[in-house]
C-alpha cells in the first residue's frame, strides 16, 4: 500500500529521543514489574481522564474483565452491552461467567442507543457495558439514568476513546469504572500490550489492583483468586513519554476528520460519520458506510489505500458465541453496518498531501 491504513513508524521516529531516553531509563534501573513508571504513570493517566484513580493493567480485554471481577459478576448475571463492537467487550462479560445481552446500536452514532438500553433489562442484569466505538463516546447521560433507576454499574469500554469528550468531561470518567487499552494502533499506545482501568471508587480501584497481581496485596499473601495482569516497568515509561503528546495527536485526527468531513461530502452512496452536539470525539477510526463497500474497498486497495473493516462480523454471529443461539437477522442494525462500514486512513501521521490522495480515490471509485 503507497498509502497504509495507519503508519506506526513515524509516531517512534517524531518521539525517538524522548522514547529512547525512557528504554535506557528502565534497562538501567534494572527493575521491570510493578515499580516507579507505573506509578507515575497511573497518576499522570487519571489525571488525564479526570478521575481519582488508574490502575494499569496486561491490556484492554483484562482491564474490563477485572472491573467486572471487582463487581463479583458472575455466572447467573446479565451484562448489557453492544451488539456493534469489538469482541472484547463481549469476552470480559463472559469470562465472568456472566451473560453478554445484545443492545443495538443508534444507526446515527454507531453506539449503543440508550432508547434500547430498558427493554433488554432482567431481575438478572447487573451492569451496563457502553462502549465509545471509533472514538465518539455513547450518549451515556440517558444510559446512567436508567442504570440508576435499575440499581445497575456502568462500565465504559474505552479502548478507542483516549482524550475523548461527553459535554466536555473525558472518557474513562462517565461511568463507574472505565477499562482502556493501550495496543499499539490505539490513540495512545504502547510499544506492545498494556491496558489500564479508571475510577473514582476507592474500593474499586483497590480490588483491581490485588486481582491484577495474584489476588495479592502484601507479597505471598493472596486475598482473592486473582490473575497476572500488570503493566510492566517498560510499557508505563514508554506511555508516559506518549501521554504527554495525546492531546496535539487527537488534535491532528479532528482537523483530519474534519478535511474528510468536507472534502466527501455528497459522493454517491457514501454514508458520513455524524457528531452529535454533545460529543468532541478523537477520531480512532474514520468511518463511512457504502451499500457496495466490498468494491469500493477493492477499488482503494488496487490504487493503494489501505482500509480495513470494524467489524465485519458482530460478536453474536461469530462461531465464539454459537452457544448463545443468535442467528442473522437478530439484531439487523448491526448486520447492515458489518456489511457496509469501511475505515479509511487516519492518524496522526497522515499527511494532508496523502489524505488529497484518498479522497480523490474514493471519488473516483464512486463517480
Ligand atoms: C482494542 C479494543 C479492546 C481490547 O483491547 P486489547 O488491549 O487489545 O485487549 C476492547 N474493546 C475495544 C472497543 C477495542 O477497540
Amino acid at each position: 500500500m503507497t498509502i497504509p491504513f495507519l503508519d506506526l513508524k513515524s509516531p517512534y521516529l517524531e518521539l525517538k529521543d524522548d522514547l529512547d531516553t525512557a528504554y535506557r531509563k528502565v534497562m538501567e534501573s534494572g527493575y521491570h514489574i510493578m515499580g516507579h513508571e507505573l506509578e507515575a504513570f497511573e497518576a499522570e493517566f487519571a489525571a488525564y481522564c479526570g478521575t481519582e484513580h488508574a490502575v494499569g493493567v496486561g491490556n484492554g480485554l483484562e482491564a474490563l474483565h477485572l472491573i467486572l471481577r471487582a463487581l463479583d459478576l458472575g455466572p447467573g448475571d446479565e451484562v448489557l452491552v453492544p451488539t456493534n463492537t469489538y469482541i472484547a467487550s463481549w469476552l470480559a462479560i463472559t469470562h465472568t461467567g456472566a451473560r453478554p445481552v445484545p443492545v443495538e446500536p443508534d444507526p446515527a452514532t454507531n453506539n449503543m442507543d440508550p432508547a434500547r438500553v430498558e427493554a433488554a433489562i432482567t431481575p438478572r442484569t447487573k451492569a451496563i457495558l457502553a462502549v465509545h466505538l471509533y472514538g465518539q463516546t455513547a450518549d451515556i447521560d440517558p444510559i446512567l439514568a436508567v442504570a440508576r433507576r435499575h440499581n445497575l454499574k456502568v462500565i465504559e469500554d474505552s479502548a478507542q476513546a483516549h482524550g475523548a469528550r461527553y459535554h466536555g468531561r473525558r472518557a474513562g470518567s462517565l461511568g463507574d469504572a472505565a477499562g482502556f487499552s493501550f495496543y499499539p494502533g490505539k490513540n495512545l499506545g504502547a510499544c506492545g500490550d498494556g491496558g489500564a482501568v479508571t475510577t473514582n471508587d476507592p474500593e474499586l480501584a483497590r480490588r483491581v489492583k490485588v486481582l491484577r497481581n495474584y489476588g495479592s496485596h502484601v507479597k505471598y499473601h493472596n486475598e482473592s483468586l486473582g490473575f497476572n495482569s500488570r503493566l510492566d516497568e517498560l510499557q508505563a515509561a514508554l506511555l508516559r513519554v506518549k501521554l504527554a503528546k495525546l492531546d496535539d495527536w487527537n488534535e491532528r485526527r479532528r482537523k483530519l476528520a474534519r478535511r474528510y468531513l468536507e472534502k466527501l461530502a455528497g459522493m454517491p452512496g457514501l454514508v458520513l460519520p455524524s457528531v452529535p452536539k454533545w460529543a468532541d470525539p478523537v477520531w480512532h477510526l474514520f468511518v463511512v458506510r457504502h451499500p457496495r463497500r466490498e468494491q469500493l474497498q477493492k477499488k482503494l486497495a488496487e490504487a493503494g489505500v489501505g482500509t480495513l473493516i470494524h467489524y465485519p462480523v458482530p460478536p453474536h454471529l461469530q462461531p465464539a458465541y454459537a452457544a448463545l443461539g443468535y442467528k442473522r437477522g437478530n439484531f439487523p442494525i448491526s448486520e447492515e453496518l458489518a456489511d457496509q462500514v469501511l475505515s479509511l486512513p487516519m492518524g496522526p501521521h497522515l499527511s494532508e498531501a496523502d489524505q488529497d490522495r484518498v479522497v480523490a480515490e474514493v471519488r473516483r471509485a464512486l463517480e
